[in-house]
């Protein structure tokens, strides 16, 4: 099919159906087809993949993860675009639509039950106004994943991939750095969609490690002290910590942790690795 002529078929198709995009569902549909192939040679599917495609839309881009992955499973929350992506979709056996709220999807017993526990792909353009949940939630649930390649606001692929000491890093670079190796592998402006987004955006490849890259006693409390750490990011990290409604360590205790680690008192919480921020749990826990 010409440039053009995939162009216009998202156009064409919301035409078609006189589909109107909803704000709240984060409804922005690409219409670049350059921007589609990257995407899928970004995610490097083979037929022996699984992919779960969050928020199919019309369905412009599941018709080429159908061609390309052995199996593909849709879940899109607007119950308005199911009877639509059947009709344009209707042809392909390889795929499997689901009407849900991702957030309220069980992706583990998903993946076991249609693709016998093995590692599956993520691939989506994925709506805004849940990128961070979506993400988290994908490694939060364990699920058994290769990789995700998705579409994000462009600010929020950087802080992704953000090292310490930069103005983006956080609290979403460490939790992504836990689980994953980031990389960006397009920029995308707003005129690739329609409706267009205020924003720009990018494809960012997460890698999820086979096993995690620093070893940590308590995973959940090495989140949380670094959540702490950054809602406030202006305080020393020993402040933050003291100050934090997540955590019950004194400053005292805080203190002689980072001393043990041969760390300044007045050091800031946006300055440690998640190698530091690991063996700062692991000491605290002794306390
Ligand atoms: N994949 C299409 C494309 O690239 O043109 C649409 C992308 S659009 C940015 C995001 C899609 O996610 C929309 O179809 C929207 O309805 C859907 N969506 C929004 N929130 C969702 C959720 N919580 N669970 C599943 N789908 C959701």
């Amino acid at each position: 099919m010409s440039e053009s002529g995939r162009g216009m078929d998202t156009v064409s198709i919301l035409q078609k159906y006189n589909f109107t995009t909803r704000k709240r569902f984060g409804q922005n549909f690409l219409t670049d087809p350059h921007v589609l192939s990257k995407i899928i040679n970004a995610a490097d599917l083979t037929k022996d993949d699984f992919v779960l495609e969050i928020g199919p839309g019309l369905g412009t881009m599941t018709r080429l993860l159908c061609e390309k992955a052995g199996k593909v499973y849709a879940v899109e929350i607007d119950r308005d675009l199911i009877p639509i992506l059947h009709e344009t979709l209707a042809g392909y056996d390889n795929l499997e639509i689901l009407n849900e709220d991702i957030l309220k999807v069980d992706i583990p017993t998903l993946a076991r039950e249609h693709n016998a526990g093995k590692p599956i792909k993520v691939v989506a353009n994925l709506p805004y106004y849940v990128t961070t949940p979506i993400i988290m939630t994908l490694f939060e649930q364990r699920v058994p994943l290769k990789s995700a390649t998705v579409m994000v606001q462009k600010e929020v692929a950087e802080r992704m991939q953000a090292g310490p000491g930069t103005k983006d890093y956080g609290a979403l670079s460490l939790a992504v750095g836990y689980y994953a190796k980031p990389y960006i592998d397009a920029y995308v402006p707003p005129n690739c969609f329609v409706p267009r987004p205020k924003v720009g955006s990018a494809v960012i490849t997460l890698t999820t490690h086979e096993e995690p890259p620093v070893s940590v006693e308590d995973e959940k409390l090495m989140f949380d002290i670094i959540r702490a750490a950054f809602n406030q990011r202006r305080k020393t990290l020993v402040n933050a910590l003291k100050n934090s409604p997540l955590l019950s360590f004194s400053k005292e205790e805080i203190m002689g942790s980072l001393q043990d680690m041969g760390l300044d008192e007045n050091v800031r919480g946006e300055v440690l690795t998640l190698e530091e921020y690991a063996a700062l749990t692991n000491r605290l826990l002794k306390c």
